[in-house]
């Protein structure tokens, strides 16, 4: 038995360690080496970058730092999404890098885990603002990254703009036009039509087959939404397009709530043109703790991570959660909702259709030949059905809950994967 080797201080972090509760707990089912388990707990390669920032009023220079994680380089290019927020930090990326490699191996997806990020706060930042700390931040990492090599895609603070200038920068470094080093750009770039519905398309396009395996009926269902952003309003749109009840939905500001079901196209415009969900005038106005207990019977978490705690847990009414946000169950909350016999279905799996259409733009890229909205609405609703039929199989099968066949399945492709390929030199 190999003598663990911590995480290093550098990925020192809440979320880092969560990661590794998560791997160490399931690595356990699964019959691995000692040596490739013992090696999947430490990302291959870190970088951080430290740079200068002005803003536009030329009254300061900031020193800003950026992180970009490549967790596992065994099964192709790494892939990830590049994130903007005030607290990231390196044991964060590195957590999320690894829940890529997980989440690629699932799907089946050629891919190992990538995570990148930009320790400011965007709402702070004007347009040329951003523009100037994307464009700085990829000739910082320009060398770690490429379509070949580790190809970032949006997260939370960043969008198709910011793939944009990532694209351009690195383009305008290399000489020529390089569409596949990103995905999640503009179509107008090679960026693939249907990429931004995608993660909240994909998280709701499981709720049948997950309503069918617990015997409860589609139409009607009550559904609550945490966080309506990117994934959350795309995942209440498709909610509401197959017949549910979408009946709340919240962002920072807190959260809106009718039990006859929301206006979610209002709601829609109204965050576009106010910025946030504050002052909505059709629905009661409700706090984001509140939204966790309402009764309901699906709870989506799109936020951020670490929401559902040991301390909300026991509030939440909802039979079905499925996991739009990376990482909002804690470990404590998982085990109470494992006791209350909720049935979850994870982020690794829930939210893998960002990721799975963000395969299609880079193949589509690579090859310059584009499919049509249709084909890759139908190729993502397959792959994302064909992933939960063998998680849910195999936790029959084997008798563990979602979350861990998930891993557990995703973590033997890639222990195989590593044992072929071998150690060099
Ligand atoms: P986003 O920035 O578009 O939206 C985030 C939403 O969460 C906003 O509505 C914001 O107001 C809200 N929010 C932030 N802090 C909150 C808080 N404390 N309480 C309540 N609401 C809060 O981000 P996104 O792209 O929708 O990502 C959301 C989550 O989904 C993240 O965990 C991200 O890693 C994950 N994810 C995103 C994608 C994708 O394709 N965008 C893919 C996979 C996973």
């Amino acid at each position: 038995m190999l003598i663990e080797t911590p995480p290093t201080f550098e990925l020192a972090s809440p979320m880092y360690r969560e990661a590794l509760i998560q791997y160490d707990s399931v690595a356990e089912y699964v019959d691995l080496d000692d040596n490739i388990r013992q090696r999947l707990r430490h990302p291959q390669r870190s970088m951080v970058v430290s740079f200068p920032f002005r803003r536009d009023d030329y009254s300061e220079v900031d020193t800003v730092y950026g992180y970009r994680v490549q967790h596992l380089h065994t099964m192709g290019p790494t892939k990830g999404g590049i994130r903007y927020a005030p607290d990231v930090n390196i044991g964060e990326v590195a957590a999320l890098a690894m829940f890529m490699t997980w989440k690629c191996a699932i799907i089946g997806l050629p891919f190992g885990g990538a995570k990148g990020g930009v320790r400011i706060d965007p709402t702070t930042l004007t347009r040329p603002e951003k523009q100037r700390v994307t464009r700085r931040y990829t000739s910082e990492i320009i060398d770690f990254i490429g379509p070949h090599r580790d190809i970032p895609a949006p997260d939370m603070g960043t969008d198709a703009q910011t793939m944009a200038w990532i694209m351009d920068t690195y383009s305008q470094q290399k000489g020529y036009s390089v569409p596949a080093v990103v995905t999640g750009k503009p179509p107008e770039l090679g960026g693939s039509v249907a990429r931004r519905e995608a993660t909240g398309r994909g998280v709701m396009s499981l709720l049948p087959a997950a309503m069918a395996h617990l015997g409860l009926p589609l139409r009607d269902t009550r559904v609550v939404i945490h966080g309506f952003g990117n994934v959350g309003r795309f995942a209440a749109i498709a909610g509401v397009e197959m017949g549910c009840r979408v009946i709340a939905v919240s962002d920072v500001s807190g959260g809106i709530h009718d039990p006859a079901g929301l206006d979610i196209a209002k709601a829609t415009a109204w965050v576009d043109e106010h910025g946030t969900l504050a002052d909505y005038p059709d629905a009661d106005h409700i706090t984001n703790d509140e939204l966790f207990a309402l009764d309901c019977e699906v709870l989506v978490p799109a936020a951020i991570q670490g929401v559902l705690t040991g301390t909300n847990a026991p509030d939440v009414k909802a039979k079905v959660i499925l996991e739009g946000a990376n990482n909002p169950t804690t470990s404590e909350a998982d085990a109470v909702f494992k006791e209350n016999g909720i049935f979850i279905v994870p982020d690794v799996l829930a939210n893998a259709g960002g990721v799975t259409v963000s395969y299609f733009e880079w193949v589509q890229d690579l090859q310059n030949y584009f499919w049509s909205e249709n084909e890759i609405v139908a190729r993502l609703r397959e792959i994302m059905g064909r992933a939960f039929d063998e998680v849910l199989a195999l936790s029959i099968r084997e008798g563990f809950d979602m979350r861990t066949a998930a891993l557990v399945k995703g973590i033997r492709r890639v222990g195989a994967a590593k044992a072929v390929r071998g150690i060099y030199p």
